[in-house]
């Protein structure tokens, strides 16, 4: 047994998920730059003030799930629970918003929230996220949304459907919560202990809550589409008539509220009926106000993240494989120890040629190592005797068919050329 183990809710991506966590990042980064957004990457822990403000005191994120602490100077710092804020402050503190509208950046990188661990679900997350900053304009609500759900398709994870709805704005809100907070404070009896703690400090956070009970109450709460505003309501017509133009099939849930206090108007998700409760795979919608709200220009924006083990786990339930273990092309095997340095020299020579090479190291006898070769599953072995070191010409043998012959380094090469 090991003396330390990794801490409750973080994880070790071994090889073959650590590739495929590789593989879905990448993936993200070229397919958004199909749409024109590009890479940031901001520090991993900021001061707590900037989450406080933007995901809003009264969320759970904030009274719960934050990682905070003091450094040695003093400084009260959190490990970032979201990404958006991190992006914001980075797009004012380098007046980013001298580019051209909208400004498109997508990160990817961890998250850290102090929630309950489950499935799919850790303290330390990955996410990939997007951020299109500077338009007000209902097509690029449509883009974004079409640009999340299509980076999905690519990936062929299916079964997915799209939940749209209006948040409304600082105008009507407020007059929303209200007719919510009257609604729900009379049946607060009927709520669980969650709900109405919520009630009083952040009613829209109720409709969070999985219980069917509360669930069940909820269906007859009032709508949001109901109070807002004749802005919004246009905002969101157009919205879905450019959805329907780039043919995304959407439903409208008049209760889908996103967690965070700076969502405005169009807020959506994208669930995985797969993945059981934790359905979510993604999540966004507009934030007009951020911006300014930190002190930065009046420039209204819209993003959304990919719970990026989310997207894995959908992989593993729908069998999907990405990667087989990298076998090697050539293991070079040396006769005895007089030779391990030609053999460490011509692996070297054979890498450079972009071959995936493997040798053997330690005191082993040739069978011993060409067992080795074996498991390692390499293709084909190359033999380095004092013969073959004297003339050039060395012991070429094919894995499989056991067939073998003399080779220069030059003809081991030329070899796998064709297959290259
Ligand atoms: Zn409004
Ligand atoms: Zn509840």
């Amino acid at each position: 047994m090991s003396k330390y183990t990794r801490v409750r809710g973080t994880q070790d991506f071994l090889p073959e998920r650590a590739e495929l966590l590789h593989f879905i990042n990448e993936s993200a980064v070229s397919f958004f730059e199909n749409y024109g957004y590009r890479l940031i990457i901001t520090p991993t822990f900021e001061n707590s003030e900037l989450f406080k403000r933007s995901v809003g005191e009264s969320t759970d994120i904030i009274q719960k799930e934050m990682y905070e602490f003091k450094d040695k100077g003093g400084r009260d710092l959190a490990l970032r629970p979201e990404g958006t804020a991190s992006v914001v402050r980075a797009y004012i503190e380098n007046n980013l918003g001298e580019l051209p509208k909208p400004v498109k950046l997508i990160y990817v990188s961890q998250m850290f929230r102090y929630e309950r661990p489950q499935a799919g679900r850790y303290r330390e997350f990955w996410q990939i996220g997007a951020e299109a900053i500077g338009s007000p304009d209902p097509a690029l609500d449509a883009e974004v949304i079409e640009l999340c759900l299509n980076f999905l398709n690519s990936l062929a994870v299916k079964d997915l459907k799209l939940i749209i709805n209006s948040m409304g704005c600082r105008n009507c809100r407020p007059g929303y919560i209200k007719v919510l907070k009257k609604f729900l404070s009379e049946k607060e009896a009927l709520f669980c202990k969650t709900c109405s703690q919520r009630i009083e400090q952040n009613p829209l956070r109720v409709f969070d809550c999985k219980q069917k009970e509360c669930q069940k109450v909820l269906s007859e709460a009032p709508k949001i589409s109901d109070y807002i505003c004749e802005e919004d309501k246009e905002h969101f017509e157009k919205v879905k008539i450019y959805l329907k133009t780039l043919n995304v099939e959407f439903v409208i849930d008049p209760h889908l509220v996103r967690g965070f206090d700076y969502y405005t108007r169009t807020a959506f998700e994208i669930t995985l009926s797969s993945l059981g409760s934790q359905d979510a795979i993604a999540g966004g919608g507009r934030y007009d106000y951020l911006i300014k709200d930190y002190g930065g220009p009046d420039e209204p924006a819209i993003g959304f993240a990919f719970g990026t083990e989310r997207i894995m786990l959908a992989f593993e339930n729908q069998n999907i494989t990405v990667f087989t273990e990298p076998e090697p092309d050539v293991f070079v095997a040396w006769v005895e120890e007089a030779q391990k340095s030609d053999a460490l020299r011509i692996s070297a020579m054979l890498r450079e040629k972009h071959l995936r090479v493997s040798m053997a190291f330690d005191s082993r006898k040739l069978k011993s190592q060409l067992k080795l070769a074996d498991k390692l599953n390499a293709n084909t072995a190359l033999i380095v005797g004092e013969e073959e070191i004297k003339s050039g010409k060395y012991t070429f043998k094919d894995l499989e068919s056991a067939k073998q012959e003399k080779l220069t380094i030059e003809e081991v090469v030329n070899k796998f050329k064709d297959n290259k």
